[in-house]
């Protein structure tokens, strides 16, 4: 007998299958060991069980997308948090994290937390990523405002949180997963670094179905090797406008008869999301001299 099932923790040799309700603690068939197939945690494997929750793994399913940051297979959703206040939100952060999660071939939503804190002064942001077409979520782990519609947004998926320190993405993880208990607050990420560095990245289960990574994902520092023409693709309030642009290798940038730029004088796309596209175009420009 053989099932599927997904890779949700690695370790000394062990492998920790999670199929429905089960965990299966597996090994691997030397065939898979002889042939140097790395498997991930997140993976798809083949397996077959033996008695008392132990297994061996027979085989991996072709990946879909392999994240870096963390090493991590399939994940197909990146929730980028932000917070209303302490920390206000920074949207060029947003956008690089944006940019990022879709590069790597990754649906992202983006979540607003601490609004008990007070909506008023997202209001505006909030209405420009949606109007984008990405999918955002209000949420406090205050008051649980939006839990439910993070539980729903993550059901089977294999998520990753993404977002700088500080905004609350312990705090969401420990409200969605009863149990969880992990620190939070500034006393413990500065205790928190070190064993982040040694420790394994882990799938943890949502009680609604669906896994999230318990490590943060991407980089608040780097860009990944995007080329100049891909960017305004990750833009996706542009994506309607750029057949207009006169020509169609148009970076919306210094190019005349650009229908981007229109737009954004008209009003339909905000400027401080053109403002932060022109700095990330330069920013990967600076990147191609340097490296290609
Ligand atoms: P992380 O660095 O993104 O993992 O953030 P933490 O989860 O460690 O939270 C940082 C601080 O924000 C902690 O002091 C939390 O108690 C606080 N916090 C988290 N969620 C909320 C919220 O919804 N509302 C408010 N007011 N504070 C929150
Ligand atoms: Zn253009």
């Amino acid at each position: 007998m053989h099932h599927e099932g997904t890779v949700i923790k690695a370790c000394g040799g062990h492998y920790y299958v999670s199929l429905g309700e089960e965990i299966y603690d597996c090994a691997v068939r030397g065939r898979l060991r002889r042939e140097k197939q790395q498997i991930l945690v997140g993976d798809r494997v083949i397996f077959s069980p033996h008695s008392c929750g132990q297994g061996v793994i027979e085989d991996i399913c072709p990946r879909q997308t392999r994240l870096v940051r963390p090493p991590v297979a399939n994940v197909d959703r990146a929730l980028i948090v932000f917070s209303v206040k302490e920390p206000p939100p920074n949207t060029f952060l947003l956008d690089r994290f944006l940019v990022q999660a879709q590069h790597a071939g990754v649906n992202p939503a983006i979540c607003f937390n601490k609004v008990d804190l007070g909506e008023e002064n997202i209001k505006d942001i909030y209405n420009v990523y949606r109007r984008a077409g990405y999918p955002v979520v209000c949420a406090s782990t205050r008051d649980g405002r939006g839990l439910e519609e993070l539980r729903t947004l993550l059901k089977g998926h294999i998520t990753v949180l993404a977002g700088p320190s500080g905004v609350g993405k312990s705090s969401l993880l420990n409200a969605l997963i009863p149990g969880l208990n992990l620190k939070t607050g500034e006393v413990s990420r500065k205790l928190g670094r070190g064993r982040h560095t040694t420790r394994h990245v882990e799938l943890l289960r949502l009680p609604g179905g669906g896994l999230v990574a318990d490590t943060p994902g991407f980089s608040s520092l780097y860009l990944p090797e995007i080329k100049r023409e891909e960017l305004g693709k990750f833009y996706l309030e542009f994506i309607a406008y750029q057949n207009d642009c006169r020509f169609n290798t148009c970076l919306h940038f210094q190019e005349p008869g650009c229908a981007v730029k229109e737009a954004v004088k008209a009003g339909e796309i905000s400027t401080f999301r053109y403002e932060n596209y022109v700095q990330l175009l330069q920013e990967v420009m600076e990147l191609e001299r340097r490296y290609w």
